[in-house]
């Protein structure tokens, strides 16, 4: 573990010393609201708990848009409420991974498109110390290739020594895919062994630090938020242009497999995080990738 990672400790914990204990509360006053802090360039720090941080990781190397075309839908049945909500003609948007650093361990939530692909996420965790060295876990939310792209470098794992959890249902989908997506998945899985861990969402013990998976079907057959204690909330890709989905949650990205299903998850997590007070970490969130709060559900999207 390389020496710089005692100083970003010691960084993290005057982060916190000084704001961790902000008194800003969410609209029922029962709990503090966590400060994001940027950390370095594409990497910001948030002490969700107090036994949590998390670590925001941007892979793309500027900050990103994606165009309105994007949420169009089926035949374009979409197109005029997406012009009217989005008038700029684009939506903020990134490319995240992020580290849960929670009893000594490093977690890792997804990987990036991987540096061939031109992906920042090494890079960034260099910044802040860490080497892919010291990952111990990796945990997928899903199997597309800005996702797990940065698993593999060539044919070599990249993780040297992480535990890798997929959920099953994901791996199955991916299986059956011929597409040049479903054989990096293959690719993947194959090459990291026996150290994959394909799991069922009924083991709720399945997975490491006590994080929980949740079912959030629809972007992908095995879509999968996770929560990370109380506070934290790993939202995948519930949304790709923030934007403009929170206010028409019914709107989908034609990267969703099934779109009318991942509208349906998408308004229960954003209203169960909202119901939580949750932090929400979602891997295509413009800015940082971070909700400090979730939105409310718009009233015509229930
Ligand atoms: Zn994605």
């Amino acid at each position: 573990m390389k020496h710089s990672i005692l100083l970003m400790a010691a960084a993290l914990l005057s982060v916190c010393a000084t704001s961790c204990g902000n008194t800003s509360s969410n609209a029922g006053g029962e709990l503090p609201v966590p400060v994001v802090e940027s950390v370095a360039d594409g990497v910001a720090s948030v002490k969700v708990d107090s036994a949590t941080t998390l670590i925001t990781l941007r892979d793309n190397a500027l900050p990103a848009t994606q165009p309105n075309s994007l949420f169009y839908g089926l035949d374009n049945k979409d197109s005029a409420l997406v012009e009217q909500l989005s008038p700029s003609g684009s939506v903020p948007s990134s490319v995240h991974a992020f580290l849960v650093r929670k009893d000594n361990k490093l977690a890792l939530f997804d990987t990036g498109n991987g540096i061939a692909k031109g992906g920042m996420l090494l890079a960034r965790l260099d910044s802040v110390g860490f080497g892919p060295e010291n990952i111990d876990y990796v945990i997928l939310t899903h199997m597309h290739g800005d996702h797990i792209g940065g698993m593999l470098s060539g044919d070599s794992v990249v993780f040297t020594r992480a535990q890798v959890y997929i959920p099953q249902v994901e791996y199955e989908y991916w299986l059956t895919q011929s597409s040049a997506n479903g054989q990096l998945a293959v690719k993947t899985v194959e090459a990291y062994g026996d150290r994959v861990h394909l799991f069922s969402y009924t083991d709720t013990t399945a997975l490491p630090l006590g994080i929980r998976a949740m079912a959030a079907i629809g972007h992908t057959p095995g879509h999968t938020a996770y929560r990370v204690g109380e506070r934290l909330m790993i939202a995948g890709d519930l949304m790709h242009g923030y934007d403009l989905q929170r206010q028409n949650m019914d709107i989908s990205p034609r990267y969703d497999i099934n779109p009318e299903q991942a509208a349906a998850t998408r308004k229960f997590f954003f209203g169960f995080a909202a119901r939580k007070h949750m932090v929400i970490a979602g891997m295509h969130l413009p800015g940082n990738g971070v909700l400090m709060e979730a939105p409310s559900v718009p009233e015509s999207a229930e």
